[in-house]
């Protein structure tokens, strides 16, 4: 695998932008784990990765999605993203995931790309509007890997994110693959289209297609409409574990979790501390699907205010108390009354407690006694040193 791997590298993306995302993602992530370790070896918490929300607008609808699209829609203004950045510049923070809503329809993100040139840009998008501009801009830019969202082939996928969406975005791959581009496929799994998309014929389709990294995530049943029925019983949770480590032998393409250490274990990035997603009104939450916070970018500099979260350290230890896996699905109830009890604004524009609460105890990926630890080395390479914790998980 790693042989095809590496003559896939060097074929199929454009060497500058591998040289980019050589220095910009990897070696200066790398020092930003450094520091992230030292400062939670002292107990604070400065995350190494941030997740902006630029706007919360949007071009689908899909289902099960938490974004609130109604009403007008809210973004961040390119002085709060510049000043988001500049506070994660001084904190050795270079790598920031933007996400919405819809990032690639933001007004200003082209000019925020050149502006912060020297930091590195993972741009989750549903690839509705990945034309053959926006491919060329990215392939200029140099320092972007677009996160394409895909949840199936054609009929899984169009069931979930709207008719004719699949084709439309197999289009936009094309143009990435075109144009050398770095970039990977977010996908989340569901009980409905769990066999589809952990088969060696969905991973290579998108190999076909240019992709050099596929990143899986599990349905979690959040927002107005949680779509309950797609959660992934236990059973499959761990087969889902398997299936990774076979296709991960096979296929010359990253296979990404951000679930499980190399020995197994399940972990929850927001009680590590290893990121915090900033809504589209500025407010600073533990994790895209929580949109609850007690702070705002607008109240100083950012990093002090993490810092100083009461909130954001709380929900650590709220989560460490309980679960390696995640309080959503663990904890519904819990996780409402914690809310409630730190008094932390809704910035849902619905009544997110309250969907919360309502929601039903079920399993998440933490199984105990289920670990199955890595068994490829370079995967437990990866895991260790490289992957999404950055080693911060080992
Ligand atoms: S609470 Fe759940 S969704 Fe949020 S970071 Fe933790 S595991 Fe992920």
């Amino acid at each position: 695998m790693l042989l095809k791997l590496a003559r896939r590298t060097a074929t199929e993306i454009s060497p500058r932008l591998l040289a980019k995302a050589g220095y910009l993602w990897i070696f200066k992530a790398m020092r930003t784990m450094r520091v992230y370790r030292r400062r939670a070896k002292r107990g604070e918490l400065s995350p190494p990765f941030l997740m902006l929300a630029l706007t919360n607008a949007c071009t689908l609808r899909c289902r099960g999605c938490w974004i609130d699209t109604g009403g007008s829609p809210s973004s961040l203004s390119a002085e709060q993203v510049d000043a988001i950045i500049a506070s994660g510049r001084r904190n050795k923070t270079y790598y920031y995931t933007l996400l919405g809503g819809e990032p690639l329809i933001y007004p200003g993100l082209w000019d925020l790309l050149a502006r912060h040139g020297n930091c590195y840009f993972q741009i989750i998008t549903n690839g509705i509007s990945l034309d053959k501009a926006a491919a060329a801009r990215i392939r200029k830019l140099g320092n972007v890997t677009p996160l394409v969202s895909i949840d199936g082939m054609e009929e899984q996928n169009d069931a979930r994110r709207g008719p004719g969406v699949f084709q439309q975005v197999d289009r936009g791959l094309r143009n990435l693959q075109q144009e050398k581009i770095l970039y990977g496929i977010a996908t989340t799994v569901t009980g409905a289209n769990f066999d589809e998309v952990m088969s060696d014929e969905y991973v290579q389709h998108f190999i076909d297609r240019g992709a050099m990294y596929l990143w899986y995530y599990i349905f979690r049943p959040v927002g107005a409409d949680p779509a309950p029925e797609l959660c992934v019983p236990a059973e499959q949770v761990t087969e889902m574990r398997r299936r990774l480590m076979q296709l991960r032998r096979k296929h010359p393409i990253i296979l990404i979790d951000t679930y499980w250490t190399a020995e197994g274990q399940a972990v929850c990035p927001a009680a590590l501390g290893l990121s915090c997603h900033i809504g589209p009104r500025g407010s600073i939450e533990p994790c895209p699907p929580l949109s609850f916070a007690r702070e705002t970018v607008d109240d100083g500099d950012l990093y002090e205010t993490i810092r100083g979260s009461e909130f954001l350290t709380g929900f650590q230890k709220f989560v460490t108390e309980r679960t390696r896996g995640c309080v959503i699905l663990e904890h519904p109830q819990a996780l409402a009354e914690y809310i409630r009890s730190q008094s932390a604004v809704d910035y849902s524009g619905r009544d997110a407690v309250a969907e919360i609460d309502a929601g039903t105890s079920r399993n998440s990926h933490h199984l105990p006694g289920e670990e199955i630890p890595e068994d490829y080395w370079v995967y437990r390479f990866l895991k260790k040193r490289l992957f999404f914790g950055m080693g911060a998980y080992g």
